[in-house]
This record gives C-alpha cells, structure tokens and sequence, in this order.
C-alpha cells in the first residue's frame, strides 16, 4: 500500500469542507428526530431535504476532485483519498500492489 500527498488549492478545500460539515449537521439533526417522540414531520421533512441536497453537492465536489486531482497514472488503479483539511493536502492511497509512477 502507497500513499501519496498533492497539495490542492485552499478555496476547493474551503469548499469541500464547508459541504462535508453541512452534511454532517444535517445528518446529525435527521438522526436526532428519527430518535425523539416528539417527531415533527414537517421538520423532519425540511432537514431531511437539506441533507439530500448538501449530500449531493458533496458528492459532486468529491468527484471534481477525484477527476482534478488524482494523478492519470493512478486512476486506473485502486485508490481511496482523504482530504487533510489543516495541511490542505488530499492523501492518497494506492490500494493495489501494482507499480506506479507519478
Ligand atoms: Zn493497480
């Protein structure tokens, strides 16, 4: 197993973070009415849709990334990255044994 660290530029990792923590919330707060008895539909309806819709934008922008930033050399190869928010650097790892030069 390889890893690999690209720096990439701040505002797409502003971007990514700033969905990825929507995301989170929201499913924190859908979680939190499914639990409690007193479920109010039309809140749950309303977050329920945000979080739809924050998860989607997410997923879009994970795959901007995944097509920008991962090196061609490796996109055929099996790989899984991890964006390091602080550093700005998108972790790679190569999950195959193959031989690749970046
Ligand atoms: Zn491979």
């Amino acid at each position: 197993m390889k890893k690999f660290k690209i720096d990439i530029d701040e505002q797409v990792v502003l971007t990514i973070q700033r969905l990825d923590f929507e995301v989170q919330a929201r499913e924190f707060i859908v979680k939190s009415l499914m639990q409690s008895d007193i479920a109010n539909y039309e809140i749950f309806k309303q977050y329920h849709s945000e979080y739809v819709d924050y998860f989607s934008q997410f997923e879009i922008a994970k795959s901007m990334i995944t097509n920008k930033y991962i090196p061609n050399a490796l996109k055929e190869h099996e790989t899984s990255w991890n964006i390091d928010y602080a550093s700005k650097t998108l972790e790679i790892t190569q999950n195959c044994n193959c031989e690749v030069i970046i």
